[in-house]
């Protein structure tokens, strides 16, 4: 194959692939033809193409053989360190990281070096993302100032300078009287609060869910309290205030109940919920150590029931990775000491398909949780296919299992509970904006063509 029309057309058919997308009710096989960036035809087949191949440009054609066809992906919550902790990871690796994981469009987190608290860091990073991204990265801006929780930031000029979102994220906004304001504010811009809740009190020094596993680990336990006591504040907030309030990483029992709830009532709340409080527990931490040590922590058993039936109910509206890499040494540390969190863009869509092979969930909830769910928490113009709209897409083959092999990762993180873990279904190809991202040739071999 000559190698230099492949990369320069920019006319692709995806040929013969199952498409799903929940953003326009579509599940089956269709053809999709994307042409200068922007999604041209889909229809059952589009042979004979031909009308659409131009004399001057050569067509690469994709024969997917059944592997299926989504939207690219869309996550709401990740940190991608930028500015200021480039040792944990860049804009390159992160954004090559969601790439290989089917991602399309990531949120990055505020709690940065400085903080996103102020609009010429804003632009400055947009400016960073423009040149090192190789996916669409919206920037959520802080809620307060240097995210210390004692006044506001700017939140009108940094939705002018590009914040789709307000976040404290990492620490909870312990005022309530801020959050309102913060609230009110948010509400006239259309933008959602996204909340990180936990009460500082009833968290501080704690490593790991309260009870056995703490216990026998020796160290202060978090309890379940801890998230619930805030959750039931912002809902009380938002239900006063009438804002968009979005609650990051629900990872209890009675979190998912007041949010069902509250979505009962009208109250404008979305949540997300991350894949290893939905697959993990508590007890994870006893044999990967630090890798499962995340804030808030793996809960227990019946608390991870509770997040897949509002997978299951509707009461979640996202599955997002809060990837939140870290330096190899300081993850190495004592479990008390190293820091909290762990990596997520690469493990996230096969974590989520591991519930579709299990019957937890059915493959199109499984892509709305990933795909139109997040976008319209966020009020994102992603999430679904369709002509004349951007080709933002992925393909999966779903079947195709794998062992996760953290030295594999784009990521420059390797804090993965994971690791070693058979999974099945992963991005075999990610598209974003008519350009290939990530494409794993050795799976494509023999379904490229040029014409
Ligand atoms: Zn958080």
């Amino acid at each position: 194959m000559d190698l230099s029309r492949y990369m320069k057309t920019s006319t692709i058919l995806f040929t013969r692939g199952i498409l799903v997308d929940p953003g326009t009710g579509t599940y089956g096989q269709r053809d999709v033809l994307v042409c200068d960036g922007l999604v041209r035809a889909i229809a059952p087949s589009l042979a004979p193409f031909q009308e659409w191949k131009r004399a001057e440009e050569p067509l690469r054609i994709y024969d997917l053989q059944g592997r299926h066809l989504l939207p690219g992906l869309v996550d709401v919550h990740t940190h991608l360190r930028v500015p200021g902790q480039e040792h944990k990871e860049t804009l390159e690796s992160g954004t090559r990281a969601a790439a290989a994981g089917g991602f399309t469009s990531v949120l990055t987190m505020p709690n940065t070096k400085p903080a996103l608290d102020r609009p010429a860091i804003v632009r400055d990073l947009k400016q960073r993302i423009g040149r090192e991204a190789v996916v669409r990265v919206y920037p959520v801006g802080a809620v307060t100032r240097g995210q210390k929780g004692r006044s506001l930031a700017p939140l009108e000029a940094l939705d002018r300078a590009g914040a789709v979102a307000f976040s404290d994220d990492g620490v909870s906004i312990m005022n309530a009287s801020l959050m309102r304001e913060a609230m009110q504010r948010a509400l006239r811009l259309g933008r959602p609060i996204v909340s990180h809740c936990e009460d500082e009190r009833l968290a501080r020094g704690g490593v790991v869910q309260e009870g056995a596993v703490a216990e026998q680990l020796g160290v202060k336990g978090i309890p379940h309290a801890a998230e619930d006591v805030m959750t039931a504040r912002d809902l009380t907030l938002a239900w006063d205030t009438q804002a968009r309030l979005h609650l990051a990483h629900v990872s209890t029992a009675k979190s998912i109940e007041m949010v069902r709830r509250a979505k009962d009532r009208g109250i404008h709340v979305t949540a997300e919920v991350t894949p290893h409080h939905l697959v993990l527990n508590e007890k994870a931490v006893l044999e990967v150590g630090s890798n499962a040590k995340v804030n808030p922590p793996l809960r227990t058993e019946q608390d991870q029931q509770a997040l897949q039936a509002g997978l299951q109910d509707g009461t979640v509206d996202a599955v997002a990775s809060d990837h939140a890499p870290h330096h190899p040494d300081e993850k190495a540390l004592p479990l008390a000491e190293a820091p909290f969190g762990v990596i997520g863009l690469e493990t996230t869509l096969p974590v989520v398909l591991s519930l579709v092979h299990q019957g937890v969930i059915g493959l199109k909830r499984a892509v709305e949780l990933l795909t139109t769910g997040p976008a319209t928490a966020m009020g994102l113009d992603s999430g679904t296919l369709q002509a004349g709209r951007r080709a933002d897409l992925v393909v999966v083959a779903l079947e195709h299992p794998f062992r996760v092999d953290v030295r594999s990762f784009r990521s420059k993180a390797r804090n993965c509970p994971f690791d070693g873990r058979l999974l099945k279904g992963r991005a075999l190809l990610t598209m974003v904006g008519g350009e290939v991202v990530h494409e794993d040739r050795e799976a494509l071999q023999g379904r490229i063509t040029m014409h």
